[in-house]
């Protein structure tokens, strides 16, 4: 690895706000921890009981994390969502991880973003759109596997 990379990934990793509460420098309202796992209170939360659940290691993005860890920190995501609806009586949660910036990815630690929904809450994730005649299959050659 190039020392100019090995600095930068270096640098990421020391300024990162998930780390620094991992090692507990930073407070955060914990809602479950486990030896590979966190998550806790997302501090602007999208609707009341909004929780990021995060691997304790530094992870940047979706595509970086191991299969392993990724399958470990999915079982709690599916734990927590289960918490939130029965303690908060919500019909519903949105799971959404950003991925790179272009996504609205701020924090470079891969996070699993769950948002309690209730109806009429107005928190509609993204406008539907469409495909004109032939563009469906277009995509389809460029994104399909096997
Ligand atoms: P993202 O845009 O997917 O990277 O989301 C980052 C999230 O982290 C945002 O929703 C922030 O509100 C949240 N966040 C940033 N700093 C903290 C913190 N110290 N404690 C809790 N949540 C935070
Ligand atoms: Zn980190």
């Amino acid at each position: 690895m190039k020392i100019e990379n090995s600095l930068i990934e270096n640098y990421n990793y020391m300024s990162c706000i998930f780390c620094e509460i991992i090692k507990g420098n930073v407070p955060c309202y914990k809602v479950y921890e486990d030896e590979t796992c966190l998550a806790f209170l997302d501090i602007r939360p999208a609707s009341q009981g909004h929780t990021l659940v995060l691997p304790k290691e530094h992870w940047e993005n979706f595509e970086a994390i191991d299969n392993e860890t990724l399958s470990k920190v999915m079982v709690v995501v599916k734990k927590i969502g289960q918490a939130i609806k029965a303690g908060l009586g919500v019909e519903g949660y949105n799971i959404v991880v950003n991925n790179n910036a272009v996504a609205g990815q701020i924090v470079p630690h891969l996070h699993f973003h769950i948002i309690p929904r209730k109806s009429g809450d107005g928190l509609e994730p993204w406008p539907q759109g469409e495909y004109k005649t032939g563009e469906a299959e277009e995509i389809l050659e460029k994104i399909k596997i096997g």
